[in-house]
């Protein structure tokens, strides 16, 4: 098997971000609810139909996997997962998402499963403003788990953060000097309406970050790509640091997408802003012997993959998803 896939808009699929939990260590005010219900056990991929996914994906063209959640590294078993994945052959990088909390642990036994790259996301540098985002996270265990996985060798490490009016917009200067002094890459994400989280604000967009960025430090224009969303700008004066911007909402990326998303219950998503989606764990579990009718479904269902989504710029909620079941 190794037809590659290929969407109704000659889009082809190299890319798949696989959400392992929907639990996490958090509570982001732009992600969850306070009081969150999880899934069921029974409802969601077990890690063996998690390896299954992934090597069909493989086989069909797929070079690059993310991890992602909830928080990866709640999930039992997932530094064996790491391993199983990043062993299948023509798999390129596997790489996670997580929010860094248990990176002290985990940095080093990631790195020899084979995770190639981390992403790792820090909203703010001042631990109130920190607790107040994420509802319960200690910002001095992230920051050592960012400095864990440094150690434990990660190239290329990212943060990501998210810019939310009236919480972090006067943390954009400190974010990008701890980028710069980490000499990791930054990218500010602009918000998505994903999920009833308590929304009532203005959206805070990549060209405010930009010009507060740009008052301290010459910014350059980069035709730099990762395959992502990201936008990249590089500083004049700091070859080790590239600022990027995800900006759903200001400048739509969909014409280059080159991925689609499972979720923990097995859901494959074919763009984060549109419910279109195939019941991947159903199929799993009708044909366990055999991917042939999977991949026939899977290759149908490309062909309702979207030509953009449509997140508009008034913070209303159009997707009714969590970001932590999309697989942010
Ligand atoms: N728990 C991990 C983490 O926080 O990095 C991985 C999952 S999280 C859903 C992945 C990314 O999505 C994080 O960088 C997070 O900041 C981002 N995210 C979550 N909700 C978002 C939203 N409503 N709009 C924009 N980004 C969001
Ligand atoms: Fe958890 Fe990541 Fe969502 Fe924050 S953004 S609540 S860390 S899944």
């Amino acid at each position: 098997m190794s037809s590659a896939l290929i969407d109704g808009f000659g889009r082809k699929i190299d890319y798949v971000r696989l959400s392992v939990t929907d639990r996490c260590d958090f509570r982001c005010i732009y992600c969850m609810a306070e009081d969150m219900t999880f899934l069921p056990r029974q409802r969601i991929l077990t890690l063996e139909e998690i390896e299954r996914c992934a090597e069909l994906f493989v086989a069909n063209g797929v070079r690059k996997i993310r991890l992602t959640g909830g928080e990866p590294l709640t999930r039992k078993g997932i530094v064996g997962l790491c391993e199983k994945i990043s062993a299948i052959p023509g798999l390129d990088e596997l790489v996670m998402t997580t929010n860094g909390s248990q990176l002290r642990k985990y940095a080093q036994p990631l790195a020899d499963a084979g995770v190639k790259r981390l992403n790792i996301s820090l909203d703010s540098l001042c631990p109130d403003k920190f607790k107040a985002m994420t509802r319960i996270g200690d910002l001095h265990q992230v920051l050592d788990g960012i400095q864990a996985a440094r150690a434990a060798g990660f190239k290329n490490l990212k943060i990501n953060s998210v810019i939310i009016q009236g919480h972090n917009d006067d943390e954009i200067l400190a974010l990008t000097d701890y980028a710069i002094e980490n000499q990791v890459d930054i990218t500010f994400i602009e918000e998505m309406p994903l999920g009833h989280v308590g929304r009532s604000r203005e959206l805070f967009s990549s060209d405010q970050v930009r010009d507060s960025i740009a008052a301290r430090y010459a910014l350059l224009n980069s035709s730099d790509s990762t395959g992502g969303p990201a936008r990249y700008m590089h500083l004049k004066d700091y070859k080790n640091t590239r600022i990027g911007f995800i900006s759903p909402h200001s400048h739509n990326f969909c014409s280059t997408c080159n991925r689609v998303r499972i979720t923990v219950e097995g859901k494959l998503l074919l763009c984060l802003g549109n419910e279109h989606s195939l019941d991947l764990l159903a199929l799993l579990r009708r044909y366990p012997l055999t991917n042939e009718p999977v991949l026939a479904s899977i290759q149908k269902a490309l062909g309702n993959k979207p030509e953009k989504h449509h997140f508009s710029s008034d913070g209303d909620v159009q997707i009714v998803r969590f970001m932590n079941a999309s697989g942010g």
